[in-house]
């Protein structure tokens, strides 16, 4: 039997170890760990013309982390740590993606990544446990290992609005933003979406605008960031004991560094409530306001009312006009992701911006001059899409991924996306997925890191046992996903429409795409199963001896 690493118009693949596709946060450390660390031969691919995936794509005005910045970096190398200076608590844009070339720069990465290049295609060959892979550029590599960090919120969500290629003036969507950037002085703006990347951009542009429209379909629990300088106690504290502070954050639930809450809202009384929330919408950040208050606001109805009714509050005290405040005020539970910027409820104050909610008067098309709904037309120069990712499976699935049998991972996905450990799927061998799905819901640079420790740990005991390819079982996957199920059906957030479950993205299957019981059990999910040797998992000895 012919495999599709045999030679095709006289042209071998190219013949490595490993390929890794996306050079964000988990790309850049899979290439790290395991070119510079296990001495693999590996190439990395970026379809971006620079390095740091979604940080290189998502430089709209107003992009920043809202994670401190102390856990959203990489913690494996301590000197990294101490040497770089971040200027503030929550970086924006320009900063992580600096940081992120000085990570390609420092350990010398750069010379195994091409950009601009996009795999369309892997194969496995399973005559000799290779994967295929196939760039739009015509290359063909063999690998053995497969590592594929491609954004679990990169490709975008872009609705098709009758008309839109009829604008005459910008279209824009916020998570492919031109590198070159946009003025908006003296402009007519209207922006689509009020999700983080909505909720920032919008409070950017509104000064700059000359008029601003917000196209809103849900209204947010928004809560304030406080940007500002890291707190020098904090850092030094971190400094003091390193270890300790990484190993809390690995151990924790969200991988933020903060100290989560323990307690549930309803132990105790209504004033040290609403004094407890006082006290963290003072401190600023959404998963804090969501965490570190309490500990049950994700999973328990009486604990999220009283966390709403405190932000509905918080948004009437603020918005001046009734009517916009009304619109402004969410309904639903507070179970998407949660957000926090600083100053987007008074930017609803200013004279030269207005809301539409597109709930009750949607979005009919889009027109040569602007928007119109069902009830009205709007005159806009430049037209911003804020309307998010199709996100955990959206890059994964641009790649024609074949797996044993000649199996599609699209077919294998078909119902719903599974793996096992968020990390491999069944069918696939060799094939590891950073935070694809049944992963951990955490913050991420953390979660790469004991994602890479396992993958590197999987490939040693390949080698150490001469096996050539490792993969969960069908049952094993099963196991997980109902595992998974188990626990997301648990909390509140399948209760309500976004990213997290799928519901974003028209036709997309709404479901668990999460593990939600936290980073430090996710951790201890992969020490076990490391420890005792890949139980539910299955290996292979090499196929044929390489020539
Ligand atoms: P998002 O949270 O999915 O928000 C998309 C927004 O667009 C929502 O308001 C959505 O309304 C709206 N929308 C989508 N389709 C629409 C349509 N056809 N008509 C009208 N409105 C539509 O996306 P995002 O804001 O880009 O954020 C996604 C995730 O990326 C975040 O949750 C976060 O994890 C990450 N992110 C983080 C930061 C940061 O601060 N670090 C910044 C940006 C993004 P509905 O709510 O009704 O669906």
């Amino acid at each position: 039997m012919s495999g599709p690493t045999d030679n095709r118009d006289g042209v071998e693949p190219v013949e490595l170890d490993a390929v890794v596709i996306g050079t964000g946060f988990a790309g850049l450390l899979a290439l790290h760990v395991l070119r510079n660390d296990l001495g693999l031969d590996v190439r990395a691919f970026d379809d971006a013309p620079g390095v740091g995936g979604t940080w290189y794509w998502n430089c709209y005005p107003g992009a920043r982390a809202d994670t401190e910045v102390t856990a959203y970096c990489y913690s494996f190398d301590r000197d990294l740590f101490d040497t770089w200076r971040w200027s503030e608590r929550y970086p924006r844009q320009p900063e992580i993606l600096a940081y992120l070339n000085h990570v390609a720069d420092r350990y010398d990465l750069r010379r195994s990544i091409t950009l601009e290049t996009r795999i369309l295609s892997a194969t496995f060959d399973e005559d000799v446990n290779r994967w295929l892979v196939v760039t739009d550029a015509g290359e063909r590599l063999a690998a053995r290992f497969l590592i594929e960090g491609v954004g679990l919120l990169s490709s975008t969500n872009m609705p098709a609005f009758p008309g839109q290629e009829s604008f005459t003036g910008e279209i824009f969507h916020t998570a492919r933003w031109p590198q070159s950037g946009t003025s908006f002085a003296g402009k007519r703006v209207g922006v689509i979406g009020t999700g983080s990347s909505g909720v920032q951009v919008i409070t950017e542009i509104a000064p700059e605008a000359d008029h601003l429209t917000v196209f809103q379909r849900s209204a947010q629990y928004s809560v304030p960031a406080r940007h500002g300088a890291i707190d020098a106690d904090f850092l030094a504290s971190i400094r003091a004991d390193y270890e300790g502070y990484w190993q809390h954050v690995r151990n924790s639930i969200t991988g933020f560094g903060f100290a989560e809450s323990t307690t549930p809202a309803s132990a105790v009384s209504d004033e040290e409530r609403e004094a407890i929330f006082e006290k963290w919408w003072n401190h600023g950040g959404g998963f804090q306001f969501m965490f570190a208050t309490f500990s049950d606001i994700g999973v328990d109805l009486f604990a999220n009312n009283a966390a709403t009714d405190f932000i509905k509050r918080k948004i009437a005290e603020t918005v001046t006009d009734p009517e916009t405040a009304r619109m402004l005020t969410p309904t639903d539970l507070y179970a998407k992701r949660p957000l926090c910027c600083d100053g987007y409820f008074e930017t609803y104050n200013r004279d030269n911006v207005a809301l539409v909610d597109v709930r009750s008067d949607p979005i009919v098309e889009i027109t040569p001059r602007g928007v119109r709904t069902t009830n009205a037309e709007y005159d806009l120069d430049v037209i911003v899409f804020a309307t998010g990712f199709d996100a955990v499976t959206g890059n994964t699935l641009k790649i024609a991924h074949t797996g044993r049998g000649g199996v599609d991972l699209a077919d294998h996905w078909a119902h719903r996306p599974t793996t096992h450990l968020g990390l491999m799927t069944s069918g696939f061998p060799n094939m590891f997925m950073m935070f694809g799905p049944m992963g951990p819901f955490t913050n991420q640079p953390p979660a790469d890191e004991v994602q890479i420790e396992w993958i590197a740990d999987a490939i040693r005991h390949l080698q150490k046992t001469g096996m050539d390819t490792i993969e969960p079982a069908a049952e094993t996957e099963s196991a997980w996903v109902a595992t998974c199920d188990e626990i997301g059906n648990s909390t509140l957030f399948p209760k309500v429409d976004s990213w997290i479950n799928g519901a974003n993205v028209p036709g997309k299957p709404v479901t668990i795409m999460f593990y939600m019981a936290g980073l430090g059990a996710y951790a201890e999910r992969l020490r076990e199963a490391k420890d005792n040797d890949y139980p539910g998992f299955r290996f292979t000895a090499p196929a044929r001896t390489p020539a």
